[in-house]
């Protein structure tokens, strides 16, 4: 599979190789293939190419005409002095920003990265939509945001979970890429078990996905329990509603077996009355757990809050209304958690700290590209 070359360099991003494609590229270079695993582990570990002492001066210079080798750089850095949680603002290759936050949890530690630069899904409560989509990140970028982190974070990343700016589906290539790079051997070793995919709901997407049957866990941004509430909050809706949905995590359940968690962002007067609890867990229990259907699939819901964007208006659940919508889903044999919410004091939820940078006109926006129709 070939990744998308998504900045302006011609050239080609060595960090997006998978092995087979990096001794190709030595081999056009004169180097022997088996350097490629070298190459591929040094890469992975975040060596400069002028520290890989095994490649020679002139073949580096050979390579470097032809590939060039970019890890993000920390533009901003903040550190949450209430849970430790480390929010980067990294600058890409063409000077565009993303962010990535770390999170240490008892099972290790977790980045949660960013897939796109802005993103064009236009959910109407989130801060990283509001510029739209600039460009989709390659694989060598998605990959770039752990490996930068963990050199400066000083410990092993073991869990990842794509749920930082853009919509990881509507970066389809690129991120499939991404996950198989992550897991190969000799790369940074992040088995799929331990990497969570959040979509808004792209069903062709969740389909594709399914089909290639990896044994990641799917996340899936619900925020409503029918079209009409869904439709006024998530674009998205309008093509592919609630029932459509549903039906793709049932499939992928099916196909699968892995578990599918739901994100619930309960927003003031908007979707979090007990009567939207209610007909949350009829049409969980009727879509996905229906007697024809594939036994008793586990399903969770997290409930979050939702963080307060200034340009959105939207105003976050009180804590009993929180309370109170949970345990509707839990009579219901539906599990449901709160979300902690990490990093209060950095404001570690994604796409709020490259917005302040971008108005305060440190940061490059890019020109956004149409919203799909
Ligand atoms: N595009 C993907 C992943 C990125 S957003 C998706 O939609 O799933 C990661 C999660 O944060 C999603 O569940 C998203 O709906 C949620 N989110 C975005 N803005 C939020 C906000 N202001 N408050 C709470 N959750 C938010």
């Amino acid at each position: 599979m070939t990744s998308t070359n998504t900045t302006c360099d011609s050239r080609v991003d060595l960090l997006s190789l998978t092995k087979e494609e990096l001794k190709a590229l030595l081999l056009s270079v004169g180097e022997p293939a088996y350097r490629a695993q070298q190459l591929f582990t040094q890469l992975h570990r975040g060596l400069l190419p002028e520290q890989m002492t095994n490649i020679g001066k002139i073949t580096r210079q050979k390579l470097a005409a032809i590939a060039y080798w970019h890890l993000p750089g920390i533009e901003r850095k903040l550190v949450s002095e209430i849970d430790g949680t480390v929010k980067y603002l990294f600058s890409l290759a063409d000077g565009n920003c993303v962010e990535s936050v770390v999170m240490t949890y008892e099972h290790g530690h977790t980045i949660c990265i960013s897939s796109q630069v802005g993103c064009r899904m236009g959910c109407r409560f989130c801060a990283s939509t509001i510029g739209g989509r600039v460009r989709d990140l390659s694989a060598g970028e998605l990959l770039g945001q752990i490996i930068a982190a963990q050199a400066d974070f000083g410990a092993r990343i073991d869990n990842v979970v794509m749920m930082g700016i853009g919509e990881p589906l509507d970066n389809f290539d690129n991120v499939i890429k991404f996950l198989r790079l992550v897991n190969e051997e000799g790369g940074l070793n992040i088995g799929y078990r331990h990497i969570s995919l959040s979509t808004c709901g792209i069903v062709d997407k969740i389909d594709a996905l399914s089909a290639l049957d990896l044994p990641i866990t799917l996340s899936i941004s619900l925020h409503a329990p029918d079209d009409q509430t869904r439709s006024a909050i998530m674009p998205v809706n309008n093509k592919w509603g609630v029932d459509a949905l549903l039906g793709a995590c049932r499939r992928y359940y099916e196909r699968t077996q892995r578990r599918i968690s739901f994100e619930y962002t309960l927003i003031s007067g908007k979707n979090d009355t007990a009567e939207q609890a209610e007909k949350l867990a009829r049409v969980l229990n009727s879509r996905l757990r229906g007697k024809e259907r594939a036994g008793a699939m586990p399903i969770h819901v997290n409930l979050i809050p939702v963080n307060e964007v200034s340009e959105t208006g939207f105003v976050r659940s009180g804590e009993s209304a929180v309370r109170a919508f949970a345990k509707v889903l839990e009579s219901r044999g539906i599990r449901a958690t709160v979300r902690r919410k990490l990093g209060p004091d950095i404001n570690a939820s994604c796409g709020q700290l490259r917005r302040t940078a971008m108005r305060e006109g440190g940061e490059n926006l890019g020109t956004p590209s149409p919203a799909p129709t």
